[in-house]
C-alpha cells in the first residue's frame, strides 16, 4: 500500500481520522482480510428532524380546526434548530402548550413518525452518502444497524438509504433491526454486537447516542470509534474517552495523488 501523504493542511481530528478508516480498509482488502463498518441511522447518518417537521406540518393541515396552536406554530418557525430530541420539548418552543393539542399530536406524530412511509422526509448528513460509499468500495461490509424495527420500518429504510444512492441491499452490505419495536436499543446492539463480532474485524463505528457509543466502543477496542454530533437522548452518559467527535461526514479537501 502506498504510503499517505504528509497531511499538511488537514485539521487534526473527526474529518483526517474518517479519512484513515478507508486507508486502513484499503489494506485489509489488498490483503483479502474482511472488515466491518456499523453505522447507525437516526441521527447519525441521517438527520431527522425534517421528518418531525413534516409530520408536524401535515398534522396542523390535516387537523387544522382542532390544532389552532400548532397551525400559528408555523408563522413564526425559523428553522431546524428549534426541532429537539425531545417531541414535548420541540412543541413547548413552539408554544403549542394546550394539553388536549399536546396528547393529540404525539399520537397522530407517532404513528407516522415510526413508520415506513414518512423515512423519506429524513436528510442525510453531509457527506453521508458519499463516506459510505467510499468505505463499501474500499471494500468494508457496511453495517446498518439501527433501533427501527421490522415490522413497521424495514420497508421505508431500505427505499430511504436506495433513494439516496446508499448502498444497500448489495455484496458487502447488511442491514441490521429490531425485531420489536419495545426493545430496549442499548440492549439490542450490545446483544447484536456479540454476533457481529464473530463476523470480521470491525474497524469503525458511527453513533449519534454517547450510551450505545460506549458500549460499542468498549465491545470493539480495536475499531474508530466516532460520535457524530447531532442530538441525543436527554441525561446520557458522558462520552468515553479515545471516541472522536465528528460533525458531519465530509473528508479533508483532496490532495493531489489521493483517490477521487
Ligand atoms: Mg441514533
Amino acid at each position: 500500500m502506498k504510503k499517505r501523504p504528509v497531511s499538511r493542511g488537514v485539521p487534526p481530528g473527526g474529518p483526517a481520522a474518517l479519512d484513515k478508516v478507508i486507508d486502513l480498509v484499503e489494506a485489509r482488502t489488498a490483503q483479502r482480510r474482511s472488515t466491518l463498518a456499523i453505522f447507525d441511522l437516526d441521527g447519525t447518518l441521517f438527520d431527522n428532524r425534517t421528518r418531525t417537521m413534516f409530520i408536524l406540518r401535515e398534522i396542523s393541515e390535516k387537523f387544522d380546526a382542532r390544532l389552532p396552536q400548532l397551525s400559528r406554530a408555523f408563522s413564526s418557525f425559523r428553522d431546524l434548530s428549534e426541532v429537539d430530541y425531545s417531541l414535548d420539548v420541540t412543541l413547548r418552543r413552539l408554544k403549542v402548550v394546550s394539553p388536549v393539542e399536546t396528547k393529540f399530536i404525539k399520537q397522530e406524530w407517532s404513528r407516522r413518525f415510526f413508520s415506513d412511509e414518512y423515512q423519506k422526509y429524513d436528510m442525510p448528513l453531509a457527506g453521508a452518502k458519499s463516506y459510505v460509499e467510499k468505505i463499501h468500495a474500499a471494500g468494508a461490509t457496511v453495517i446498518y444497524l439501527t433501533g427501527r424495527d421490522v415490522g413497521r420500518m424495514l420497508v421505508g429504510m431500505t427505499e430511504v438509504l436506495r433513494l439516496y444512492g446508499f448502498p444497500v441491499g448489495v455484496a458487502g452490505t447488511m442491514t441490521i433491526v429490531k425485531k420489536e419495536f419495545e426493545q430496549d436499543d442499548e440492549i439490542f446492539k450490545k446483544e447484536v454486537s456479540e454476533y457481529i463480532d464473530r463476523l470480521g474485524e470491525v474497524v469503525a463505528v458511527f453513533e449519534n447516542e454517547p450510551a450505545n457509543s460506549n458500549i460499542l466502543q468498549a465491545r470493539f477496542p480495536g475499531a474508530a470509534s466516532f460520535f457524530v454530533e447531532t442530538q441525543h437522548r436527554p441525561g446520557a452518559p458522558k462520552l468515553n474517552p479515545g471516541i472522536v467527535r465528528i460533525k458531519d461526514f465530509r473528508l479533508p479537501a483532496l490532495r493531489p495523488g489521493k483517490r477521487p
